[in-house]
């Protein structure tokens, strides 16, 4: 079987001591870049099936080589950037990361995360298009365009609606404010606001208890995931 070959660029050896460790352990192979130019130069020798990519590299900013990446790749990225810099985890998703972990991290997020993105780059790969997305006792059926939640169907408006196919067919993966605003409303709608209102009454009718929802995440000052499991 083909074991997945993961690209660490982190310039803190004990952190990326313990991520290839991590990753040996659970079937990945591995290679380590320390610097942005040697996580570029890597990627094109390497071919890796994902990267973990720090943010904060001694040479250039993580972000350029996100672009740079970008530039000729579609491998999924997993950002990995320090608790508080959420301007940065937004600015990395609008340019093509994947997803972002923040430090510190533990073993269980971190392969969760990397099982999720591998999920979604073979998805990638001219799968047709489900009919459905089903998670715990939520079904989004596309085809007949309801939602139905253990068995019984909840009404939805056509923007909430929009917002919860938008998710499903992201499920697992984070999708900024901006994203979604501009996938609902269109490339120049400004709705953070409406966007704000939509999504507590989306999760009113879904959440049994929408302080701590089981289906649509909140990620702070990122956006908004919805559950893949
Ligand atoms: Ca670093």
């Amino acid at each position: 079987m083909h074991k997945p070959l993961i690209l660490i660029v982190e310039d803190e050896g004990s952190i990326s001591n313990f991520i290839a460790s991590m990753l040996a352990s659970n079937g990945y192979r591995f290679v380590k870049a320390e610097t942005g130019q040697e996580a570029a130069a890597m990627a094109a020798s390497h071919m890796p099936d994902l990267a973990l990519l720090d943010l904060g590299l001694p040479d250039v900013d993580g972000i350029e080589v996100l672009k740079q990446l970008r530039a000729w790749s579609d491998v999924p990225v997993i950002v990995v950037s320090a608790r508080g810099h959420e301007r940065e985890k937004v600015e990395a998703l609008d340019l093509g990361a994947d997803d972002y972990i923040t430090k510190p991290f533990g073993t269980h997020e971190l392969l969760a995360r990397i099982r999720t993105a591998l999920r979604h780059s073979q998805r990638r790969g001219g799968a047709e298009p489900l009919s459905a997305f089903v998670v715990g006792d939520l079904k989004v059926d596309y085809d007949k365009r309801l939602l139905w939640l253990a068995g019984k169907e909840v009404h939805f408006t056509p923007i909430e609606y929009k917002i919860l196919v938008l998710l499903s067919q992201h499920a697992g993966k984070v999708l900024t404010h901006d994203f979604i605003i501009k996938e609902v409303w269109g490339p120049y709608a400004n709705e953070h606001q409406a966007l704000r209102v939509n999504m507590a009454n989306i999760r009113r009718k879904l959440e049994q208890n929408p302080a701590a929802p089981r289906y649509i995440l909140t990620e702070v000052g990122v956006g908004y995931r919805i559950a893949e499991e």
